[in-house]
């Protein structure tokens, strides 16, 4: 399913997406570079996944919104030929106390964590159906949905609306031969949690059973699992958090 097959990756010009293009090239996909303002890294990663002999294209556009994720969705089909695997990866973080948190910063959450992944699988399944391809979808959700934070009720109702969309996508597509799976990361190092200082970071490894924060390349692996080796899973959101849920 992967080699041969066209990803779109968002928010792959770092962090956890950019990790999870790259894995997916050296496995053989075409991929899809995307990011919101970095064009350079995004360059990068487009230079390094054609160095492993695959095809790949940078798009640069705002998720937020519906003709941003269009842009990416037709130029993965005028370059590449169509889209076979979406990731929803691209997100950002929020931190405010609930009663100064302002409307705009909670519509800019909701519209970059949760709008964007309706936006792409709107146009990509579009594609896929069009095409009649057993496409596959990878939403990056979090645990944060679950475990909570204090302040971080904009970002975890994101993630946790990632969770819901998961279930109900994958139930209207599945007899479309396209699964919809989701992956919820715990602490992954990344400039997203790059705010954190050491002495914060500190109090929360004892937290984690593993003692360590996890990595992009981790998140990758498990969306390579989801692509390739799940063929009978859909719906389903994977936990992966070095343990943190289960203590
Ligand atoms: P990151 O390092 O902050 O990277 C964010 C990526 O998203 C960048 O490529 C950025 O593009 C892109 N992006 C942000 N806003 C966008 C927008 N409006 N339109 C298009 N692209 C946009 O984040 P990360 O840590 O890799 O996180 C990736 C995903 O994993 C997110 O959904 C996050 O919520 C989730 N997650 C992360 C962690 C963690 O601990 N890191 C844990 C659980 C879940 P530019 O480079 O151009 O700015």
């Amino acid at each position: 399913m992967i080699k041969g097959s066209n990803a779109i990756v968002t928010g792959s010009s770092r962090g956890i997406g950019r990790a999870i293009a790259l894995h997916l090239a050296r496995r053989g996909a075409n991929v899809v570079v995307c990011c919101l303002s970095r064009v350079d890294a995004a360059e990068e990663v487009r230079e390094r996944a054609e160095a492993m002999g695959v095809r790949a294209v940078v798009v640069q556009s705002d998720l937020a919104t519906e003709e941003g994720a269009r842009l990416v969705v037709e130029r993965c089909v005028e370059e590449l030929g169509g889209v076979d695997i979406l990731v929803n990866n691209a997100g950002m973080s929020h931190l405010s106390p609930i009663q100064s948190m302002e409307d705009r910063d909670l519509e800019r959450v909701l519209r970059v964590n949760l709008f964007s992944y309706f936006y792409m699988a709107k146009h990509c399944v579009a594609d896929m159906l069009r095409r009649r391809v057993p496409g596959c979808v990878v939403n990056i959700s979090s645990i944060m949905s679950m475990i909570g934070l204090a302040g971080g009720t904009a970002y975890a109702a994101s993630k946790g609306g990632v969770t819901a969309f998961t279930v109900c996508l994958a139930r209207e597509v599945a007899r479309h031969g396209i699964r919809v799976n989701a992956i919820a990361p715990g602490y992954i190092e990344t400039e997203m949690i790059g705010w954190m200082p050491e002495d914060y970071k500190a109090k929360i490894i004892p937290r984690i059973p593993m003692r360590r924060f996890g990595t992009g390349e981790e998140v990758a692996r498990a969306v390579a699992f989801l692509v390739e080796d799940a063929t009978y899973m859909t719906g389903q959101t994977l936990i992966l958090d070095g343990g943190i849920m289960i203590d």
